[in-house]
C-alpha cells in the first residue's frame, strides 16, 4: 500500500506544469520560471525537481526510489524538445543544474553549468558552434568544459577550489596574459588535464565521463548545499525557516559566451536602492550568467544594450512591462543573449531597500495596481527600522577619498578590515568595522554580519555584496573601483594614500561615498517626520510621503493600542510623538538611583521605624515630582507606574569593593561604622539567585511603607496634575505576583491610601499587576479577582518559562541552540508561541473569564518585535507597550496584523 502511494508520488514537474504559486513545492525560482513559460516569455525549457524530494534525501540520505525514473522522463522529453541528447558526442545538450529555494538565498547554495560535456561531446560542441557561426567555436567549448571541471570539482566534490584558480592562473602566465580571453583552444584543453589531475588528486576517482552520473551527482550536491554552513547562516541570519529544502531546477544551457553578439544581464524593472521608477540593470557582453552575479568583471549600465542590441533591448524591456504588470510589483530578472537571441532565465519580486519598499508600495497604490491594504502588507517593521537609522550629515566639509556604487543606503563608520573572520573577531571585542574586499563571495557571509558595513572595490549593484548588504539592511558601497585593495598585506590603497587595518572610515551607501575618518551622523528624515520637524504633506521628500501614507493606513487598521515603555518626562514626550497612546511601564527603580541613593541606604540601615519612616519621607517628595512630570507629557492617556520590583541590595555597593573600603578605612584608623553597617547589609541581603530572591511584591510586603510611599507619591502626583487642570490617568502595576493573596495585600493598603488622598479631588486610579511568575498565568482566573488591568512581563515569564537566567543564556550558550535548530531565534527577542505564548494565552482567557473587562497589554521587550506583535493581535491583548523608538514598528505591525488576518488568498 505504502509503496503503491509512494511509487505515483510526483517529484519532478516540467516548467509548462508549474506556476508561481507553488513556491513550497518548486522553490521560488522553479515556480517563477514555470509561470513565465506559461506566459509564452523565451524561457529555454527544463524541469524542477521539487523540495519534498530534497527533504527526503536529507532526511534519509538517499534520494526517494522514484526520483531516478522521473528524471529520465523528463530529460527525455527535455531531449525531445531541444533535439538533442545530453552527452551527444556529435551535437550534446548541456544543462544547468540550478538551486532554488522557497526564499531567495543569494549564492549560499550550489549551481553547476555545462553538465553533459566530457571528452567526446566537447569536441561535437565545437563542431556545432562552428556550423553555427561562433567565431572561436573550438575556444569555447574547452572553455565550458574547464569551467564545469572546475564547477563539479568544488561544489559537487569538494576539491579545494584555489588549486583550480592556481592552475588557471599558471595557464596564463605562462602565456604572458592576464586575461582569460588571453589564452586560447589549445591553452583551454592542455588546462582540461590539469584539472583533471587535480580532480583525480583530490577524489581519487577520473573526472566522470556519462553525462547521466554527472546530473545526478550535481542534483545531490544542490540538495547537500541547503545544509552548507553559509547558508544556514543565512537563513538564521533572515529567519528563514531550516527545514523548506531546496528545489533543484535542470534546465537546458543557453551561452552568453558565445561571442559579442551574446551577453548576460540582470535587470529590476524599478531601482532596488531608491524605488525611483525606470529601468535598471548590469550588461555583461560575452559572459556566463554566474559572472555577473559574481562581479568578477566590471558590467555596463543596461542602457547600453539598446546600442548593441536594440532589437532584444527592445524585447527585453517588453518583457519587463509585463511581467511587473503581471506581478503587481518590483521585478529582478536575470537574462542571457544567445547570438543575439534573448533568453529569461529567472525573475522574481526583487529585493530591495526598505526605503524603496515603502516608496515602490506607495507608488503601486498611485499606478492603481493594489490597495492601501496590500501596500501595508508589503512593507514591515523591520524595514521601517532602518529607515530610522542615521545618515551622514549632508553638509560636513570631508572630502571623499573614493566613490562607489550606492548599493544599499544608510551611513556606516568603523575600522576598515579586510577578511571576515578579523571582522567577527573585532566585532566580538566591541569594535565596529567595515568589512572592504576586492568582491564578496558567499564565505564572507559571517564577516558582512559582524561589520557595520561593506565596500568592495569591484561589482555593481548586482553583485553578491550588494545583493546580501541590501537584503539584511546593511550599509554596501561597492564597485570603489579607485581602490587597490591589497587583502593579504590589510590595507588599501588610493590615490597614493594608504588605508591599513584598524584606520577609520565612513562609507555613504546612499551617495556611494567613501571617506577616511569618523563623518558626523544626522539622523533620519523618517524620525524627523515622526518627531512632527518634517510636514509630510509639503516636505516633497518621496519617502516621508510613503511612510506617511502607510503608517497612517496602519493606524486605522489597527485594533492593537501601542504605549511605550518611558521613565522620564522626556522619554514620555519622545514616544507621544512618536505616536504612542500611554505607558505600558514605567519602571520606578532608576528613581532610587544617583544621589537618591543614600536615602535608599538610609532605608535599608534603619535601626527602627523612626529611621525607616524618616528615609520614606525623604524619598516622597522627590517621586512625587517625577511622577507629575511624566503625566504631565501624558496628560489624558494612561500611565502605568511601576511598584520596585529590584532586589533592594542592588542599590548597595557591590561586596568586594565595601570590603576594601573598611579594610583600608581601618588601616588609617578611620571611623568605619556606616561602612561597617553596610559590608554587614549587604552580607545578610545577599542571594544566591537574586532574580528569583526578595524583589517585586515581595519586597512590598516585607518592607513596610516601601510601597505605601510610592502609591501615595503617585495618587498625590495626579492630584496635584488634576487641580492644575490636567487629566492625569495613573494605573499602579504591581510586579512578579503569583498570588491573588499578594496582590490582596498590596491592593487592600493602597485603596486605603487612594481613598484618603483623593478626598480632596477625585482622580481614578487603576490597580493591577504584572503576570510574568508561570504561576501567575496559570492562576490568572483568581487574580483577576484584585486585578483591574494585567500586563504581561515577557521578560521574567520567558526566563522563568523556560528556565533560562535573562542575563546569562543569550550570551553563554544560545548559539548551540541555534545551531541545533531547538528554536530559530531566542526567546528573548521573539514570543515563543508554544511554550510561553501559551501561559499569555491562558492567563487572556481565563483572566477575562472572571473580569470581561480586564484591560490586557504585554510590557516585556516582544512588545516591539514585530513578530510577536502579530501574536499579541491574535490573541486579543488591547495594546502592546515597547521602547519610544519601537513605537513606529509597533504600530505598522499592529496594522500589519488586522491585514494579514483578512488578507486574501494571493498573499
Ligand atoms: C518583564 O519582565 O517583561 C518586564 C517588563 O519587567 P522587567 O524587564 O523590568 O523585569
Ligand atoms: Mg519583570
Amino acid at each position: 500500500m505504502a509503496s503503491q502511494e509512494t511509487a505515483t508520488h510526483k517529484y519532478v514537474y516540467d516548467f509548462a506544469e508549474g506556476n508561481k504559486d507553488l513556491k513550497d513545492l518548486l522553490g521560488g525560482k522553479g515556480a517563477n520560471l514555470a509561470e513565465m513559460t506559461n506566459l509564452g516569455l523565451p524561457v529555454p525549457p527544463g524541469f524542477t525537481i521539487t523540495t519534498e524530494a530534497c527533504k527526503t534525501y536529507l532526511a534519509t540520505g538517499t534520494e526517494p526510489p522514484e526520483l531516478a525514473d522521473q528524471i529520465a522522463t523528463h530529460l527525455a522529453a527535455l531531449e525531445r524538445e531541444m533535439g538533442r541528447r545530453l552527452g551527444d558526442p556529435a551535437d550534446p545538450l548541456l544543462v544547468s543544474v540550478r538551486s532554488g529555494a522557497k526564499f531567495s538565498m543569494p549564492g549560499m547554495m550550489e549551481t553547476v553549468l555545462n553538465v553533459g560535456l566530457n571528452d567526446e561531446s566537447v569536441v561535437g560542441l565545437a563542431r556545432q558552434a562552428e556550423a553555427a557561426g561562433t567565431a572561436g567555436a573550438e575556444r569555447f567549448a574547452w572553455d565550458s568544459y574547464r569551467r564545469l571541471i572546475q564547477m563539479f570539482g568544488k561544489t559537487v566534490c569538494n576539491v579545494p577550489g584555489e588549486e583550480f584558480e592556481h592552475a588557471l592562473e599558471g595557464a596564463k602566465r605562462a602565456k604572458g596574459t592576464s586575461d582569460d580571453l588571453g589564452l586560447d583552444a589549445t591553452d583551454l584543453r592542455a588546462l582540461v588535464d590539469a584539472y583533471k589531475t587535480i580532480f583525480v588528486k583530490h577524489t581519487g576517482r577520473d573526472f566522470p565521463q556519462s553525462p547521466r552520473e554527472q546530473l545526478d551527482l550535481a542534483i545531490k550536491a544542490v540538495f547537500e548545499s541547503w545544509n552548507a554552513e553559509r547558508a544556514v547562516l543565512y537563513r538564521r541570519q533572515e529567519r528563514i525557516p531550516a527545514d523548506l529544502g531546496t528545489a533543484v531546477n535542470v534546465v537546458a544551457m543557453v551561452f552568453g559566451n558565445l561571442g559579442p553578439d551574446s551577453g548576460t544581464g540582470v535587470a529590476f524593472t524599478r531601482d532596488p536602492a531608491s524605488g525611483a521608477q525606470g529601468i535598471y540593470g548590469d550588461y555583461l557582453a560575452n559572459a556566463q550568467g554566474e559572472d555577473v552575479v559574481a562581479g568578477i568583471r566590471n558590467t555596463v549600465p543596461l542602457q547600453e544594450l539598446e546600442r548593441i542590441n536594440k532589437p532584444a533591448y527592445d524585447e527585453l524591456l517588453g518583457i519587463m512591462a509585463r511581467l511587473e504588470e503581471h506581478y503587481q510589483d518590483l521585478c529582478d530578472i536575470e537574462f542571457t543573449i544567445e547570438r543575439g537571441k534573448l533568453w529569461m532565465l529567472q525573475t522574481r519580486v526583487g529585493k530591495r531597500t526598505a526605503a524603496a519598499a515603502f516608496i515602490i508600495a506607495a507608488q503601486l497604490v498611485d499606478e492603481g495596481l493594489i490597495d492601501l491594504d496590500e501596500a501595508l502588507h508589503r512593507v514591515n517593521g523591520d524595514q521601517l527600522a532602518q529607515l530610522m537609522f542615521p545618515r551622514f550629515k549632508v553638509e560636513h566639509d570631508i572630502e571623499p577619498i573614493a566613490r562607489g556604487i550606492a548599493a544599499s543606503p544608510g551611513a556606516a563608520v568603523g575600522r576598515a578590515v579586510f577578511d571576515g573572520k578579523r571582522a567577527v573577531e573585532l566585532a566580538g571585542q566591541g569594535e565596529r568595522v567595515i568589512l572592504v574586499r576586492r568582491e564578496t563571495n558567499p564565505d564572507d557571509l559571517p564577516g558582512m554580519i559582524a561589520a557595520q558595513g561593506v565596500l568592495t572595490s569591484r561589482g555593481g549593484k548586482t553583485s553578491h555584496a550588494a545583493v546580501v548588504a541590501r537584503g539584511m539592511g546593511k550599509t554596501c558601497v561597492c564597485g570603489a573601483d579607485a581602490l587597490d585593495v591589497d587583502v593579504p598585506g590589510r590595507k588599501f590603497t588610493v590615490a597614493g594614500q594608504v588605508v591599513a587595518e584598524g584606520d577609520v572610515i565612513s562609507i555613504d551607501g546612499t551617495t556611494g561615498k567613501v571617506y577616511l575618518g569618523e563623518v558626523p551622523v544626522w539622523p533620519s528624515e523618517v524620525v524627523r517626520y515622526f518627531e512632527g520637524t518634517i510636514d509630510p504633506e509639503r516636505s516633497g521628500d518621496p519617502l516621508v510621503s510613503a511612510v506617511h501614507r502607510i503608517m497612517s493606513h496602519a493606524d486605522q487598521r489597527r485594533r492593537l493600542a501601542v504605549r511605550a515603555n518611558a521613565d522620564t518626562g522626556e522619554d514620555a514626550a519622545r514616544a507621544r510623538r512618536f505616536g504612542a497612546q500611554g505607558i505600558g511601564l514605567c519602571r520606578t527603580e532608576h528613581m532610587f538611583l544617583g544621589d537618591r541613593r543614600e536615602l535608599v541606604e538610609r532605608l535599608i540601615l534603619a535601626r527602627d521605624d523612626a529611621e525607616r519612616e524618616a528615609a520614606l519621607a525623604a524619598l516622597l517628595p522627590l517621586q512625587r515630582a517625577d511622577f507629575v512630570e511624566i503625566f504631565r507629557e501624558m496628560d489624558g492617556q494612561a500611565v502605568t507606574v511601576r511598584l520596585i520590583d529590584p532586589p533592594l541590595h542592588e542599590f548597595l555597593p557591590p561586596l568586594e569593593q565595601l570590603a576594601v573600603n573598611v579594610a583600608v578605612a581601618q588601616e588609617r584608623g578611620e571611623d568605619v561604622a556606616k561602612e561597617e553597617a553596610l559590608l554587614a547589609a549587604v552580607r545578610r541581603m545577599h542571594e544566591q539567585n537574586p532574580m528569583l530572591g526578595l524583589r517585586g511584591v515581595r519586597l512590598g510586603l516585607v518592607v513596610p511603607g516601601l510601597f505605601a510611599m510610592q502609591v501615595r507619591a503617585i495618587v498625590e502626583a495626579a492630584v496635584e496634575c488634576a487641580k492644575g487642570g490636567g487629566n492625569p490617568r495613573p494605573e499602579i502595576m504591581v510586579p512578579l505576583v503569583g498570588a491573588v493573596q499578594e496582590l490582596e495585600t498590596v491592593r487592600a493598603e493602597a485603596e486605603k491610601i487612594i481613598a484618603e488622598v483623593t478626598r480632596e479631588r477625585a482622580v481614578e486610579v487603576l490597580i493591577g499587576t504584572m503576570i510574568e511568575v508561570p504561576r501567575a498565568a496559570l492562576t490568572a482566573g483568581q487574580i483577576a479577582e484584585a486585578a483591574e488591568f494585567f500586563s504581561f512581563g515577557t521578560n521574567d515569564l520567558t526566563q522563568m518559562g523556560w528556565g533560562f537566567s535573562r542575563d546569562d543564556v543569550e550570551g553563554a550558550f544560545f548559539w548551540r541552540y541555534l545551531e541545533l535548530g531547538i528554536f530559530g531565534i531566542s526567546p528573548f527577542e521573539s514570543m515563543d508561541r508554544d511554550g510561553v505564548g501559551r501561559l499569555v494565552r491562558i492567563a487572556t482567557e481565563e483572566g477575562r473569564a472572571t473580569r470581561p473587562g480586564l484591560k490586557l497589554g504585554i510590557c516585556g521587550e516582544h512588545g516591539g518585535d514585530p513578530e510577536s506583535v502579530h501574536f499579541f493581535h491574535e490573541v486579543g491583548l488591547d495594546y502592546v507597550s515597547c521602547s519610544p523608538f519601537r513605537v513606529p514598528v509597533a504600530r505598522l505591525e499592529a496594522g500589519r496584523a488586522v491585514v494579514e488576518a483578512t488578507g486574501s488568498d494571493s498573499r
